[in-house]
């Protein structure tokens, strides 16, 4: 669809985003779902910095293309794992985030999910992760419309960083 056709979103002051998204599209994470960190996570430089305030960085990220991640590790469980029985290294047993259950943080691109960002004709625009329609369980279950709670799902420094999408992966 062309861009003029779409909503745009004053995400922040002064910082817009453009939504390809359905409008009515609501979003609840459901508890004990855990699909979305069952796999490595993009660190953009600030969350890398951030994250050196509350972690071993070297037991937890790695670098590849480049770029850093947070590890996939084998988990020594059954639940909150995926096939190969593999996760982010930061969810717990208990199916929760270590970073955000006792930090209360987590990188930005864990807030962005189930949606994506990237960018065209330097914006950004924001759509939903093909995945997400596959495995995330918080999609249309809920009143909370995606599109009232931008704020909630990307972090304003999205909006100065060159790159700032979002589907890169380990
Ligand atoms: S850092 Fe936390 S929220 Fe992000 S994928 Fe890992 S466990 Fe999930
Ligand atoms: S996949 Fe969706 S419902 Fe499941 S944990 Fe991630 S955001 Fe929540």
């Amino acid at each position: 669809m062309d861009s003029d056709e779409l909503p745009r979103v004053e995400v922040y002051p002064g910082r817009e985003a453009v939504v390809e998204f359905d409008p009515d599209l609501t979003f609840e994470c459901v508890e004990g779902c855990t699909w979305c960190c069952q796999h490595g996570v993009l660190l953009y430089d600030k969350d890398f910095l951030e994250l050196a305030e509350r972690a071993d960085l070297s037991a937890a990220t790695t670098q590849f293309r480049g770029e850093d991640f947070v590890i996939r590790e084998e988990k020594d469980r059954d639940d909150h794992v995926a096939d190969d029985g593999a996760a982010c290294y930061f969810l717990r047993e208990d199916g929760l985030c270590e970073l955000h259950a006792e930090h209360d943080w987590k990188p930005a691109r864990c807030s962005v999910f189930p949606l994506e960002v990237y960018l065209e004709d330097g914006e950004i625009r924001v759509t939903t992760r093909d995945k997400a329609w596959e495995h995330c369980e918080g999609m249309n279950v809920s009143d909370r419309r995606v599109i009232e709670n931008l704020d909630a799902f990307l972090p304003e420094y999205l909006w100065e960083l060159d790159d700032p999408v979002t589907k890169r992966e380990l």
